[in-house]
């Protein structure tokens, strides 16, 4: 065990399953430990780093904000957030702009916000419809919508109605919504932690026809999905549809902690000072960096790029998927969001995980037998041969 590892284990609570891993400095899309070995990084921190690492322009505007101040509060204007939430209304609904520091806190304005809609609209509606397995976050009132029983049962429930549905299943969707008159439906366009589980078209359309017809509000949970990363600037996008509140935080902070929600032209109005708020967000230099990556992204066209290069890996490894049918049963997924789901036990699926991170690849696993990829948009096409030849390397291997 290194000195890390034993200093790790007596002073943090082990909320995570670590990898015996120090990262020493990160460039690109490679990582590098503290005893010099290179990974290629397709888990960008959890969805964060979408432009990979140390991008020339997100330094830059740390740099710049960095050498102005840190942190002014609240109490002033703030323009770089306000540009930023200026543009992030341009990507997606006429509305406004709540800055929060995660995305768990982003479900909690969400919460409060969809609760105060209710209020003053005076039908008695009530609670949330949300998708089983779905994440939304670990506070209080983000666990109670997050529905992995290993995530909320041992934590007490705060009094807001939830009700689950099974995902991608229509009319399950239509008669729970009419027998209880919530008040919002609640979905991740693609089931991230609940194993890269996209939500059809189809699907998010009869949401939004019924949110119009039963007169609540269809609540788009982007936190892992948007900034880019499906190859859309939001993933709801490829359906079609307008939302009417939009969750967002991981990639849009170029590394820095941000979230927030969009409030659509329904409940823009509804928060008043006093009603909500939060001493840190949104940070001067999270926000500065929030335009540099859309900058990169909107600008410079890297989301065409990693939705193009995404394309080119998806095909890599649907091939896979063909050539090994008793190892992979699909891949799911959009852009640079992809879940291979093996035919594996979990203890096979850990085992290929730790030699992958040996021979040089991070990649994550969720709901124990999906691997699920989250390459930056940066992945270039010779990075994805190098992946997906090696995966298959193992996969023979081990067959
Ligand atoms: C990560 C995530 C959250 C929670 O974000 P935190 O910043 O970890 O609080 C909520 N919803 C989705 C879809 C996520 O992927």
């Amino acid at each position: 065990m290194s000195d890390w590892q034993a200093r790790d284990r007596q002073y943090l609570l082990p909320t995570y399953k670590r990898l015996p891993i120090a990262i020493a400095e990160a460039r690109g899309n490679r990582l590098i430990d503290t005893e010099g070995k290179s990974y290629l990084d397709l888990f960008t921190g959890l969805a964060v780093n979408i432009l990979g690492h140390s991008h020339p322009k997100v330094i830059k505007a740390l740099h710049e904000q960095g050498e102005k101040f840190l942190h002014i509060s609240n109490v002033f204007l703030n323009p770089p957030a306000i540009r930023l939430a200026e543009r992030l209304i341009e990507q997606s609904i006429p509305g406004k702009v709540f800055f929060s520091n995660s995305g768990a806190e982003a479900t909690e304005a969400a919460v409060k916000l969809v609760h105060k809609w209710a209020q003053a609209d005076g039908q008695g509606r009530r609670g949330f419809v949300v998708m089983k397995n779905s994440f939304h976050g670990r506070t209080l009132g983000a666990v109670r919508l997050t529905r992995q029983p290993g995530v909320y049962q041992d934590f007490p429930q705060p009094d807001v109605p939830v009700y689950e549905v099974e995902p991608n299943n229509r009319e399950e969707l239509r008669r729970i919504v009419t027998e209880n008159r919530p008040a919002a439906i609640l979905a991740e366009p693609i089931l991230g932690s609940g194993g890269i589980l996209p939500l059809y078209e189809e699907y998010l359309q009869e949401m939004e026809q019924l949110a119009r017809r039963e007169d609540l509000l269809l609540c788009m949970d982007e936190i892992q999905t948007g900034v880019g990363r499906t190859g859309k600037f939001f993933a709801y996008q490829h359906a079609g549809i307008q939302p009417d509140v939009i969750l967002f935080a991981k990639g849009i902070g170029g590394g820095l902690p941000l979230g927030g929600i969009i409030a659509g032209e329904k409940t823009a109005h509804l928060f008043q000072p006093g009603d909500h708020g939060t001493t840190f967000a949104p940070s001067p230099l999270s926000a500065a960096l929030g335009n540099a990556v859309l900058d990169v992204l909107l600008e410079d066209g890297m989301m065409e790029q990693g939705r193009n290069h995404a394309q080119y890996l998806l095909g890599l490894l649907s091939d896979l998927a063909k050539t090994h049918p008793q190892s992979i049963e699909g891949v799911h997924g959009k852009g640079m969001m992809i879940g291979i789901r093996t035919r594996k036990s979990p203890e096979e699926v850990s085992r290929l995980q730790q030699q992958l991170l040996q021979d040089g690849f991070l990649v994550n696993i969720a709901q124990q037998t999906v691997i699920r990829l989250l390459p930056p948009l940066t992945l270039t096409p010779e990075e994805s041969d190098q992946f997906v030849d090696h995966l298959e390397y193992l996969i023979t291997q081990q067959a």
